[in-house]
């Protein structure tokens, strides 16, 4: 019999007010149901928002700095439970272990970070114009903000979210994944064992069409917090501006690596193995262009075939797994679609192209690591986010126009650039239009501590991690105190 669990709303463990349930299977043997959880509604989700609201008139007042000692709190649970959090990780959603524990450790960092911002929350005084007047900028929590998030990184995103908003002096109701509801669950057990009051963090799963529209549609949730896909963070936001709620989108990337011709080339070829097939490219930022100068083309291509021949699938969980597999049969069909656009547009497959399904594999949604050469700018694979282990290779003659190529899509998350040059480094990192420029560095792995977000349609203008994202949870309240004991007026004209 699979585990069973709940949602936790007001402190109280409860089941769906429908009564209904959903499975949580291992994408590596989807024969293992790891556990059961409540499929939420509307109904529930009401109930989670009155007790946030009910739970912010005090929490608001608690001061920043014993926020701040909760956070503190909760990073040293998740170090005492790290590998136990990146084994089940693996199990509910695939990806190998070493990746697990570092989204465990992100969370770790991010929860290090909010303890100390409980410390800061800065914000400004300036001189009034006026004098014996004083003129500051203060920032307050907001109240109730709706997180929903993807099942890539299971607990580093809701924690880039929940900490900053929790920290400012916001509450919350949360709606995880579908895919991945049992690492959220243990994060806000944490949170709870930490100290966190009863209400101010809330747990409702469920579905997104159910539960998260509900969160996005309500009137008395103030600010959504998303990362997911484009075709849903644009539904989101149409049904947010029914209440006009502040919605911070992080959603899809087409990110791509530029190799130049005098770039150390094994570094550039370990970066974009890394980069294309690590989480099985289901990351937002992951390489899904590989944009090569001519001079290296052939000789550089050779190589990668080489070495993506060599990784090898497996349970994430086995030391000698390199790629897990696909999260769902769904995106796995995804995948297979892409490769079979591919070939219709006349790009060359040079490795991979099929599902894996000898032995073991068979009980799992394993794709091989696949490879498009010849590819052109507007092909679709050049284009879309696929979302899974597949590469495309397109061939540039300069930095100017791998740079326009690169910048060639909806997107703009990610972006690297891998050259010797000191020149063209910062040329490209003037020119390439994206949140996020790494030179000599992959796509992915990004720090807790940097912003984190991207432009174009990749997101609406905000940004996680650090410092920034305290600039959307909380809000800017103007502070004038005149002691003058006389009246004084502004906007009158004074000169
Ligand atoms: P998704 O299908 O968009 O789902 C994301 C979340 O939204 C899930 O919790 C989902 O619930 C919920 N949802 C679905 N429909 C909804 C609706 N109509 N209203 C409100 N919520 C709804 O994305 P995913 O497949 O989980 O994740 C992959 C995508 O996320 C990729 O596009 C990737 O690029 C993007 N991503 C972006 C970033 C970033 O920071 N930019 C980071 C990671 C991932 P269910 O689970 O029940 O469907
Ligand atoms: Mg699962």
């Amino acid at each position: 019999m699979a585990e069973s669990y709940k949602n936790l709303i007001n402190g109280k463990l409860t089941e769906a007010k429908s009564g209904r349930t959903f499975e949580n299977r291992n994408p590596a043997n989807w024969e293992e149901v790891i556990a059961v959880f409540p499929k939420s509604g509307k109904e529930d989700v009401d109930e989670a928002v009155k007790a946030a609201r009910a739970a912010f008139e005090k929490w608001r007042l608690v001061p920043a700095p014993k926020r701040g000692d909760i956070m503190r709190k909760i990073g040293d649970i998740l170090v005492a439970r790290k590998e136990e959090i990146a084994r089940e990780m693996t199990r509910e959603m695939g990806k190998v272990l070493a990746e697990t524990r570092g989204d465990v450790q992100e969370g770790i960092d991010t929860a290090y970070y909010a303890a100390t911002e409980g410390r800061r929350l800065f914000g400004n005084t300036v001189p009034s114009e006026l004098p014996n007047k004083f003129a500051m900028a203060v920032r307050t929590p907001i109240g109730v903000a709706g997180i929903i998030t993807p099942w890539n990184f299971p607990l580093a995103i809701p924690t880039w979210k929940i900490f900053p908003a929790v920290l400012s002096g916001n509450t919350v109701v949360f709606k995880p994944a579908t895919d991945t509801p049992k690492t959220s669950a243990t994060l806000v057990e944490i949170m709870m064992e930490a100290g966190i009051p009863e209400g101010v963090v809330n747990i409702v799963h469920g579905g997104g069409s159910e539960v998260g529209t509900a969160i996005t549609l309500h009137p008395d949730i103030d600010l959504i917090s998303f990362t997911g896909s484009s075709a849903v963070g644009k539904q989101i936001s149409r049904d947010a501006s029914e209440t006009l709620k502040r919605v911070s989108l992080e959603l899809g990337g087409k990110n791509a690596q530029i190799v130049m011709d005098d770039a150390d080339l094994d570094l550039a070829l370990d970066g974009v193995l890394w980069g294309a097939f690590g989480t099985t490219g289901q990351r937002c930022t992951a390489t899904s262009r590989l944009i090569l100068h001519e001079k290296i083309y052939d000789q550089f291509l050779a190589t990668l075939i080489d070495r993506t021949k060599k990784l090898r699938l497996g349970d994430g969980l086995l030391p000698d797994s390199d790629v897990g597999p696909c999260i769902n049969e769904a995106q796995r069909s995804v995948v297979q679609s892409y490769v079979q656009i591919g070939m219709n547009e006349g790009a060359k497959l040079v490795t991979g192209g099929s599902i894996a399904a000898e032995g073991v594999l068979a009980k799992g949604w394993f794709h091989q690591p696949t490879i498009f050469a010849d590819v052109t700018p507007e092909m679709r694979i050049a284009q879309e986010e696929i979302f899974g282990p597949v590469l495309s290779v397109l061939r540039v003659k300069s930095l100017e126009e791998g740079i326009g190529v690169l910048n060639n899509t909806v997107y703009g998350l990610s972006s690297s650039v891998y050259t010797r040059d000191v020149n063209k480094a910062f040329v490209a990192i003037r020119d390439i239009k994206a949140g996020i420029t790494y030179i000599n560095v992959p796509t992915i792995g990004a720090e807790a501590h940097m912003p984190f977000g991207g432009v174009k349609q990749t997101g609406n203008g905000h940004r996680e991690g650090g410092w920034t994202v305290y600039d959307f949870f909380t809000e800017w309240k103007a502070v004038y105190i005149d002691y003058s004991g006389k009246l004084q007026r502004a906007q009158i004209d004074n000169y």
